[in-house]
């Protein structure tokens, strides 16, 4: 068991460590509200060696996945990462994610994917098994450790899944629980008889919301002409196992044509109903969801959610509608010992859709560029839409839109960084900012696929993206106790976590 002795807990660590750790020694379920910062990555790992169960962990990013792998080297530990087949897959690198799985299932079963025989043949197997052993305990992260398995000829996934099956512990990211397919073939097999550890359980929740979608006629079109090709590809090599999926991707194709021209659908005497059926059935070959003809639209419903009998789930938010997802358990909360960012709530401004007007745009880029000009830096501004930050950086004299198309690495010589809220600033990167503003609440837009989501789970839903953006904007400030600015009234109505203390 790794001991203690190489770190010093940080305030409420050690609780967030034993409360995974009682949940794993008595089989129950916790989620754990713990401020950003805390150093979750080695409570678990600490749980993790200090009981004896096996466990899955699994996190939100590749990043986030190399983190645990060398974390748990510095404690002794091997923690196995289940690299994904798509992204690492050597043989189909350039191929849209909707079709690749389809694709690499047919050729692996038709025998001709070399860098899977040569890690499945039984001649092969524990060498293969101790090459990942290996890298995991030498590669400083996981695109290496699926780099050295090309380089040794190995299917980088199916490598990672032999030996997860029998390493103690594996990490894997979301979609391995979240895609219905994958988690019936991959995810089942490994996390049987394993304790689940959600890294960031909010991911899950905005995960599975981002999988409804509506596809209008022309993205619908886009999708299936982009699947026959790419079909169409690999049935050359072999004609017969891709006569049926192809044949019916191309019924797809032209139902949705005709759907598109009224008149060509009369004179063919095709009904609306028919032409939507077959479209619905080929959209189901290819997208992990249940298709339906709606609002001249097709919305795509993710499958259901697996709920695991145990888990532990941490997070700096835990979103009320976790609950309705399946996920209840009993919540434990670690608030730091101070609070660990200041924020203000500007009055008098929102982004509130029915209150935007030119005059709302001038009075909150004013309250900005006042700001601007005498806050700490580096800063962060993170605004609720692209569209919202062009059209209030209009209308301040400050150069805005030239930070908005900022693209880079984050630097301390760019000290203003602009972002949207859920983008790579706003959310994962470790710079240490002294101000963020947040320019009005990130409520997500009101697209046809977030009204699915609010009709099935509620306007709670909503709240809890908007929640989430915005705690992930303001904690992208706890290192070094940053100044923020919300400048949206609502946010007088919001109950925040004891991480951030208001201003008055
Ligand atoms: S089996 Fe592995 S290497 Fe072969 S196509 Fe699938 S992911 Fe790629």
């Amino acid at each position: 068991m790794a001991t203690t002795a190489e770190w010093r807990w940080r305030p409420g660590q050690e609780r967030v460590a034993h409360a995974i750790l009682d949940a794993m020694l008595t089989s129950t379920r916790v989620l754990i509200e713990a401020y950003p910062g805390i150093g979750k990555t080695r409570a678990a790992l600490w749980a993790c060696s200090a009981s004896d169960t096996d466990a899955i962990i699994l996190v939100r990013t590749r990043n986030e996945a190399s983190v645990y792998v060398s974390e748990a080297r510095k404690m002794s530990l091997v923690v196995i990462p289940l690299l994904a087949r798509y992204g690492f897959c050597p043989v189909f690198r350039h191929v849209p994610r909707s079709i690749f799985y389809d694709l690499c299932r047919r050729i692996r079963s038709s025998n001709i994917c070399n860098y899977y025989n040569n890690t499945v043949w039984r001649l092969f197997r524990s060498e293969t098994i101790e090459l990942v052993l290996d890298m995991a305990s030498k590669c400083s992260s996981i695109e290496e450790i699926a780099e050295r398995l090309v380089e040794n000829n190995r299917c980088p996934f199916t490598a990672s899944l032999m030996a997860s099956k029998c390493a103690k512990f594996v990490v894997a990211t979301y979609p391995y629980y979240l895609d219905e397919s994958i988690r019936e073939t991959v995810f089942s097999e490994i996390a049987r008889e394993r304790f689940t550890i959600f890294d960031e359980v909010h991911t899950l929740f905005t995960e599975y919301i981002s999988r409804f979608r509506f596809l209008d006629l022309g993205e619908a079109l886009a999708t299936l002409r982009t699947a026959y090709r790419a079909l169409r590809k690999v049935a050359k090599r072999n004609p017969d196992q891709f006569e049926y999926v192809l044949n019916m991707v191309a019924r797809g194709i032209e139902a949705a044509k005709l759907l598109m021209d009224r008149d060509r659908r009369r004179k063919r005497r095709v009904s609306l109903y028919d032409a939507a059926s077959e479209v619905e059935e080929a959209l189901s070959e290819v997208l992990d969801a249940s298709i339906s003809f709606t609002h001249g639209g097709f919305l795509a419903v993710p499958a259901k959610l697996e709920v695991p009998e145990t888990f532990a789930g941490m997070s700096a938010y835990i979103p009320k509608t976790l609950a309705k997802l399946g996920l209840s358990a009993r919540t434990v909360e670690v608030p730091p010992p101070q609070p660990l960012v200041k924020a203000r709530i500007v009055s008098g401004v929102t982004t509130r859709y029915r209150d935007m007007d030119e005059e709302m745009e001038t009075r909150i880029g004013r309250e900005l560029e006042s700001i601007l000009r005498t806050c700490e830096r580096p800063t962060l501004v993170v605004f609720p839409s692209k569209r919202v930050a062009e059209e209030i950086a209009r209308r301040i004299e400050l150069d805005l839109l030239r930070f908005a198309a900022w693209r880079g690495d984050p630097s301390l010589e760019d000290p203003i960084h602009v972002d949207v809220a859920g983008g790579r600033l706003a959310e994962g990167v470790n710079v240490p900012y002294r101000a963020i503003i947040v320019v009005g609440l990130p409520y997500p837009s009101p697209s046809p696929a977030m009204k699915a989501v609010i009709s099935r789970l509620g306007f709670e839903a909503a709240e809890d993206v908007m929640k989430i953006r915005l705690l992930q904007a303001l904690g992208r400030g706890t290192r070094a106790g940053a100044r923020a600015w919300i400048l949206d009234e609502r946010a007088h109505n919001l109950e925040l976590p004891s991480w951030i203390e208001v201003e008055e």
